[in-house]
């Protein structure tokens, strides 16, 4: 569904990712682990060009992003167009640690925005569906309220309703419940594993092991840039190969 092939990332003298080869299948939920600048977050990026890969092959649905230009770091690479890019990007919802939601607008018309600027339809069309998604996260009563008089935990349930209303064909999230008060972290997990459950196909970067053990159909460890280690949860959560893992799994608990 979503295949990365010797993806490459280099910031100036910087090789933040080495070679990635990864497949996601339609429905899967992938939670990627790994210690702090191990590129965790430059992955996801690349998977939407909010970062260009400086090499390597992005496909979905098979098809690749892109057309092939030559070859850097033994991997191919490519020439983006902006159109081929802002039809890619709207098929990916993205969810961040800061819920960057726009602070001048009710939580319905945060919802709303994308399909409207994005896509160019009218309120009228968007509405419904806007509502539907709200629903999904639990917050069909705060549709009129500002984000300001919303806690965290809500904030972060309206950024993942925005995210839905674009009809993505997979989720990114990027360590969605790191800012969040301790005990609004779980209403956040509960809206994605739910979410998982319906089949939606999601890359999430979580230190929350718990959800990546009870949600997750595999887990990935990246360090330094590469795909240490990958498998079902309980292999690499429980018993992994490498000693890295344990190393860094034993800085939990
Ligand atoms: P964390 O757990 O702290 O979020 P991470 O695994 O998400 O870490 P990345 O944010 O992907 O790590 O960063 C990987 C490396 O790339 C780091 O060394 C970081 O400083 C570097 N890096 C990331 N973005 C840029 C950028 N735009 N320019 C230069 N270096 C960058
Ligand atoms: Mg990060």
């Amino acid at each position: 569904f979503i295949k990365v092939e010797k993806l490459h990332k280099v910031f100036g003298n910087l090789h933040v990712l080495k070679s990635i080869d990864l497949s996601i299948r339609k429905g899967e939920t992938v939670c990627l682990i790994g210690s702090s600048g191990s590129g965790k977050s430059t992955l996801l990026r690349c998977l939407n060009f909010m970062e260009y890969p400086t090499a390597g092959r992005i496909s979905v649905k098979g098809k690749t992003v892109g057309k092939e230009t030559g070859t850097m770091l033994d991997a191919p690479t490519f020439r983006y167009d902006e159109k081929a890019l802002s039809e890619h990007r709207q098929h990916i919802g993205m969810v961040f640690q800061q819920f960057n939601l726009f602070p001048h607008m009710s939580v319905l018309e945060n919802v709303m925005e994308g399909p409207r600027t994005v896509l160019g339809k009218r309120r009228d069309e968007v509405e419904a569906e806007a509502l539907k998604q709200l629903a999904r996260v639990g917050l069909s009563e705060k549709a009129d309220q500002y984000p300001s008089r919303l806690s965290g935990g809500q904030q972060q349930r309206v950024a993942i309703a925005r995210a839905l209303a674009m009809q993505p064909d997979v989720m990114l999230f990027d360590e969605v419940t790191s800012s969040l008060d301790p005990e609004l972290v779980g209403e956040v997990l509960n809206v994605m594993k739910d979410l998982s459950a319906e089949g939606m196909t999601m890359i999430v970067v979580t230190h929350e092991l718990g959800f990546a053990y009870h949600v997750a159909d595999r887990v990935l460890f990246l360090h330094g840039g590469q795909i240490l280690e990958q498998g079902p949860p309980e292999k690499i959560l429980k018993n992994p190969a490498e000693p890295r893992i344990q190393q860094f799994l034993s800085g939990f608990s």
